[in-house]
């Protein structure tokens, strides 16, 4: 069976492929259905579907940033309609708040001795990108600020450090309210990268329950089995569906399309949901 994708990103916010570079790359990689969730855009679905046609299935989405009491969180919207006034609103807003974020970044580095990161960050991924501080991460690490990426997001980027910036995102309830009013479902991503503890991570997948929240992700990259099956249990236990996403964002890393996402048993796919009829996916038996 092929692989099922709901995760990733493309040049349009800080992935390295284009949407047609990257669906060459699912097709190679056997992925039957894929998901493009760029942080907080759309801009780049109506290419990927065109580079999709007749190979894979594309599912619109969108990686949504949201506050959950203080903490930045990542909310996969799936199954948006292709084109929708709504979600053109909605995501005007949160490029607005993206963009006042990343020029704010950019000063906290330029103060910092990173001269015109914002400016060199714009040029890198153009006018229509959408900046993350992954973008910076990756730029200023290439241009030998740190070791690596990672290196550089820890010691500057992450919160506490001297160039975060705190973000008012939508709340949870605002982001799936607007999903749901369109005709998609949520899922929280990547519920273990919040580094929160697990009594935390539980009120948060109780709240985002409570919100209407749909599903949460329990496959994607760089994870243990036993997180898996620890996700898995805590779907069950908060009454959510389960969601599977590589979160790929460029060739080389640790993570690719497709790669080792199959749910485990006993939690509910989110493509069983009638949303996702349409994208015909195969028949996955939920079993309890
Ligand atoms: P943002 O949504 O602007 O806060 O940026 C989040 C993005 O930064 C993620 O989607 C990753 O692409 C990137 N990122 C997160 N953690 C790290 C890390 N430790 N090292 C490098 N990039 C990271
Ligand atoms: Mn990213
Ligand atoms: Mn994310
Ligand atoms: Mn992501």
């Amino acid at each position: 069976m092929g692989a099922i994708d709901l995760h990733c990103h493309s040049t349009y916010s800080d992935g390295a492929l284009t949407p047609a570079e990257l669906l060459d790359r699912a097709v190679a990689r056997g992925v039957t259905h894929l998901a493009l969730t760029d942080h907080d855009t759309t801009a780049g679905l109506e290419a990927a579907a065109a580079a999709a046609a007749g190979r894979v299935r594309l599912i619109p989405g969108m990686e949504v940033s949201s506050t959950w009491e203080e903490t930045q969180i990542h909310i996969t919207a799936l199954f948006l309609p292709r084109q929708d006034a709504r979600v053109d609103e909605f995501v005007a807003a949160q490029r607005r708040r993206r963009e006042e974020r990343a020029q704010n970044i950019g000063r906290k580095l330029e103060a910092l001795g990173f001269a015109d990161a914002y400016a060199r960050a714009r040029a890198q991924v153009g006018p229509d990108a959408v900046i993350t501080r992954g973008t910076y991460a990756r730029l200023l690490a290439a241009a030998g600020a740190a070791p690596t990426a990672d290196a550089f997001f820890a010691r500057y980027l992450q919160r506490g450090r001297p160039a975060f910036v705190v973000t008012e995102w939508p709340a949870p309830g605002e982001v799936i309210a607007l999903v749901h009013a369109v005709g998609g479902l949520a899922a929280l991503a990547h519920p273990r990268r919040y580094k929160m503890s697990n009594p935390r991570l539980r009120r948060l997948l109780q709240a985002f329950k409570v919100a209407g929240g749909d599903a949460a992700e329990v496959c994607y990259g760089q994870q243990r089995p036993c997180e898996r099956e620890f996700l898995a249990a805590l779907t069950r236990e908060y009454g959510l569906m389960a969601s599977a996403g590589s979160d790929f964002h460029l060739p080389g890393a640790w993570r690719d399309l497709g790669w080792q996402l199959e749910l485990p048993a006993g939690v509910i796919p989110i493509w069983s949901h009638p949303a996702a009829a349409p994208y015909a996916f195969p028949a996955t038996a939920a079993t309890v």
